[in-house]
């Protein structure tokens, strides 16, 4: 068994199905369990109609859900249509689907707000649909695709728009639901993304978490492999929208992988690689647009032919908060004092350093009530808009020349943290959001674009 997974660029119109149900014919043999994204921009306006609900903008509302509806039935009516009855079921799917979002977002309307669980049921809408369409595309192109609903499949907890798999009844349910299929031949299809909880409520796994279903799929079933399909050739050095001369890197590891995902590269869902690893299950990120290109192959191993820089990535968007203390000086506690009220707030740290007075985190999001509750502890200053550009690879720093050219690349652009893991994978830099661009092409250029001396 293998999971395919294709992203919503490779599900984009009808000659993109098309593309991607081929390369499932293709893998047959290989007894695949497909798992779709929404059709390209379906979940950010599904999100965009939740906010005009909310703020009682219904004219929007009325475009939007026209806007899915036309997605839908133009692919829909290019690959369907030769079966009036499969179109005919599709359509009244799709008008059943939509009316009842369309209900609800009329209660955020009336109700003037949205909880995280109403929510929730209307980005699933996306991938709900998506999966319908392509199993019935598939049965057109003489493919026996089996939609089964991801929410039979996936049991996660409550975290609303942002739900974790309880992995042991998602292996419990996905073997019940989907191993028949595999043993009739059938290719069971199904949406990413979306959950239920154990008392039945649709729950979604945080934007661009389809990929992290494939994998909680390909693990809950012991799959071979799990393959994501997306818009370009694989893992590469950089982002191509950034840099377009970026190379496609062959092999990696999963903590190589994991930390490129976190650290902004969003080809992988930063959470997708946990589920292979605890299962040992190599991930294979591949084009849709390049069938013939090999792509990348993350596994436990990676490249060992080599260390080094493999990857620089970039997360914008976020907030350093310097934190300084002359009382502490030699006093202890500092730190504990510190991140008690990090945790009270909940708020997860990525970036640390420290000296003998000042800590300096970064964090995702700044908490409000952050400066104010950290007063008593330390002075505080923070700095939004602020980018990590990491540097990632295995034993990164035993070439001594690695620091040294990171760091003459940045000609002149202020640094205003940086921290090298003690794993030593990853070098991170904070930099200003607006000299971002700049300083991931002068890095990229100084590791990845000329020869290394010997
Ligand atoms: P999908 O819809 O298939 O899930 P995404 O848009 O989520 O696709 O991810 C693919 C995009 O990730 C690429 O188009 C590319 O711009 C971006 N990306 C960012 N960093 C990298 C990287 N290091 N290697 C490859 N792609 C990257
Ligand atoms: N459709 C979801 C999103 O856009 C999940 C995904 O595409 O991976 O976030
Ligand atoms: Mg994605």
């Amino acid at each position: 068994m293998i999971v395919i997974k294709f992203g919503g660029t490779s599900v984009g119109d009808a000659q993109r199905v098309a593309n991607a149900i081929d390369i499932v014919a293709e893998r047959r043999h290989l007894q695949p369990i497909v798992v779709v994204s929404a059709l390209s921009g379906v979940t950010n306006d599904l999100v965009a109609a939740s906010e005009a609900a909310r703020r009682g903008e219904l004219a929007k509302v009325d475009e939007i859900i026209g806007r899915i509806r036309q997605r839908h039935e133009d692919v829909a009516v290019q690959l369907v249509q030769q079966k009036f009855d499969f179109l005919d079921a599709f359509m009244k799917q799709l008008d059943k689907q939509l009316d009842q979002i369309h209900t609800i977002l009329r209660g955020f309307t009336l109700l003037g707000e949205i909880t995280d669980r109403a929510k929730d049921k209307v980005s699933a809408l996306g991938e709900k649909l998506s999966s319908v369409l392509f199993a019935y595309s598939m049965k057109m192109r003489a493919l026996p695709g089996e939609h089964v609903d991801s929410e039979d499949v996936v049991i996660t907890d409550d975290r609303f728009c942002e739900a974790a798999p309880l992995m042991d009844d998602t292996r419990e349910a996905a073997r019940r639901v989907l191993l028949p299929h595999i043993e009739r031949n059938l290719i069971p299809v199904m949406g990413g993304f979306i959950g239920r909880t154990r008392d039945g409520a649709t729950t979604t796994l945080g934007r661009g978490g389809s990929d992290y279903s494939a994998a909680i799929v390909g693990a809950a079933v012991g799959a071979k492999e799990i393959q994501i399909w997306t818009d370009v050739d694989g893992m590469m050095t950089c982002d191509p929208r950034l840099i377009p001369s970026a190379r496609v890197i062959d092999r990696i590891s999963y903590v190589e992988a994991a930390e490129l995902a976190w650290f902004g590269a969003k080809v992988l869902h930063p959470k997708t690689i946990a589920p292979a690893v605890d299962e040992g299950i190599p991930v294979r990120v591949l084009n849709t647009h390049n069938v013939a290109s090999p792509g990348t192959l993350v596994t436990a191993e990676g490249d060992d032919r080599r260390g080094g820089p493999r990857a620089v990535a970039l997360k914008k968007g976020i907030t350093v908060v310097h934190m300084t203390s002359n009382k502490m000086l030699g006093a202890h506690g500092f730190l504990a004092k510190l991140f008690a009220v990090f945790e009270e707030l909940q708020i997860s740290v990525d970036l640390i350093t420290t000296s003998e007075v000042s800590v300096s985190v970064t964090v995702d999001e700044m908490h409000p009530q952050l400066p104010a509750k950290l007063k008593d502890v330390a002075d505080v200053e923070v700095h939004d808009r602020q980018c990590i550009v990491a540097i990632v690879g295995r034993h990164l720093m035993d070439d001594a020349q690695v620091g040294a050219r990171v760091f003459s690349a940045m000609q002149g652009i202020p640094i205003s943290m940086f921290s090298l893991g003690t794993s030593g994978l990853n070098l991170s830099i904070v930099v200003d959001e607006k000299d971002a661009d700049r300083a991931v092409k002068s890095i990229h250029h100084a590791l990845f674009e000329v020869p290394v001396a010997v």
